[in-house]
């Protein structure tokens, strides 16, 4: 791969910089505070794992716009797939009269997300609206109302998804009436309660039998791996006992690949790691295009298609540039073998990171699968959560030019999500800034 900005970390200024702070001064006037931002550095351009602000400085890019540019920024195959697209057609709405594009990603959907069965799709714009959608496909095709979703979990800030997301703060918060009929049941959180999967399995199946019933749950949604919620990887057999679970009470299952899914853990959907669980329903959004907005349902058919015509859809859904460039990103991927890359990058974080816990009494666990891992931060010799340690790392990380993300429900996992193309060095010298922050504390 050839990028078009050195894979170096490089600063020529404080940070953030003279023109980040002066843009920070516009923004303040004119953007709505509930936008919140990690860190007011301005953006101006990258290539692969690197950021550039408007004031020159090379940042190393640990987040990728939350888990979206897996692929490397401003990918230049991506880039000219997406113009080619916008100079010959950029919309005619597909449930108007249809193009190509959009066929040709429900067909690659089809091919990469598990289980050996017919399986259809639906192309909207966002992570919340494909959650949204299976929603309501799941409910049309049970005939019934409740939706269940883990402790910790996100599934989007719209209003039905919000009250799907664990957290009240800052996600829900003086935002209702939220919707009913949203449950959340306990999750498998190895570090925190110490559960084999088959024994969190059952305290989330006798949670769902005494509070809801069975047989009124439409559908199960999961996040194989929890992205916001802090990289909660269940333990081994916990998904394998909810989905027979599901199977056996005619329950909708639901993965939620939205972070986790397309390449971002070394296979193509991070439930792949739990051999013989196959979802019926699959959502797709953050890295299907390289940064376009795009998001997919994807699933067995016959539940796909319980729907009336016109009963899902949406103007910009499935756009012809975005679509445009989803089928340049899988191409890529295939062709470049970035799944190899994306586990090349965890051998590389595991052999760099992975013995922090030992080293740092503030580092409770590292854990993680291909280019997604968390840190988790306690007090020290405890498991209790430490939102100022976070605070303070990646305080530190920003200002020396590393760009990295907070996650879980107590603010205190580091979350580390680069592109799949960063180098050994970059990720080394990335972790010198973390240990620099963690050394501190
Ligand atoms: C980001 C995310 C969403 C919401 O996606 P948006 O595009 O922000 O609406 C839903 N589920 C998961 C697991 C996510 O990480």
């Amino acid at each position: 791969m050839t990028f078009t900005v050195p894979q170096q970390r490089h600063l020529v200024t404080e940070l953030p910089g003279p023109r980040s702070r002066a843009l920070q001064e516009r923004r303040e006037r004119s953007v709505s505070r509930g936008a919140g931002t990690l860190a007011n550095i301005y953006m101006d351009h990258g290539s692969g794992a690197i950021l550039v602000d408007v004031d020159g400085n090379r940042l190393i890019d640990l987040g990728c716009g939350i888990g979206v540019t897996t692929i490397g920024h401003a990918h230049p195959e991506i880039a000219a797939a997406a113009s080619e697209q916008a100079s010959k057609l950029t919309h005619t709405l597909f449930t108007v009269t249809p193009y190509e594009n959009y066929v040709r990603v429900a067909e690659k959907l089809a091919e990469i997300t598990p289980g050996d069965f017919e399986k259809h799709s639906i192309l909207v714009n966002s992570g919340a609206e494909a959650v949204e959608n299976a929603v309501k496909i799941a409910r049309k095709y049970t005939g019934r109302r409740a939706i269940v979703a883990l402790d910790h979990a996100f599934h989007g800030r719209t209003n039905l998804t919000m009250q799907m997301t664990y957290r009240p703060w800052p996600e829900r918060a003086g935002m209702g009436p939220f919707p009913g009929e949203i449950y959340s049941v306990p999750v498998s959180y190895p570090f925190r309660d110490g559960l084999s999967g088959e024994e969190a399995a059952e305290r989330t199946i006798d949670y769902i039998r005494t509070h809801i019933g069975a047989t009124e749950v439409a559908a199960f949604f999961v996040e194989p791996i929890q992205g916001d919620g802090g990289i909660v990887i269940p333990a081994p057999g916990f998904f394998q006992r909810i989905a027979e679970f599901c199977a056996e009470n005619g329950i909708v299952f639901v993965a939620d690949e939205i972070q986790a899914g397309i390449a971002r853990t070394g296979t193509w959907y991070s439930i792949e790691h739990h051999p013989g669980v196959v979802p019926d329903l699959v959502t797709s959004a953050k890295g299907i295009a390289g940064g376009f907005p795009l998001a997919a349902v994807t699933g067995r058919a016959e539940i796909m298609d319980a729907v009336q015509p016109g009963g899902i859809g949406g103007t910009f859904g499935g756009n012809p540039v975005s679509t445009a460039a989803a089928l340049a990103v899988f191409d890529l991927i295939e062709r470049e073998d970035l799944l190899g890359e994306a586990r090349r990058v965890e051998r590389a974080l595991q052999a760099r990171i992975g013995d922090w816990a030992d080293r740092f009494d503030v580092v409770g666990e590292v854990r993680g699968k291909g280019a997604m891992f968390g840190v988790e931060l306690v007090k020290p010799g405890t498991r209790t959560p430490n939102p100022e340690a976070l605070q303070a790392v990646l305080t530190h990380a920003t200002t020396n030019g590393v760009i990295a993300l907070d996650a879980g429900s107590w603010d205190s996992v580091l979350r580390i999500m680069p592109s799949v193309v960063i180098s050994e060095e970059l990720i080394d010298d990335a972790a010198s800034v973390l240990e620099e922050a963690l050394e501190r504390l």
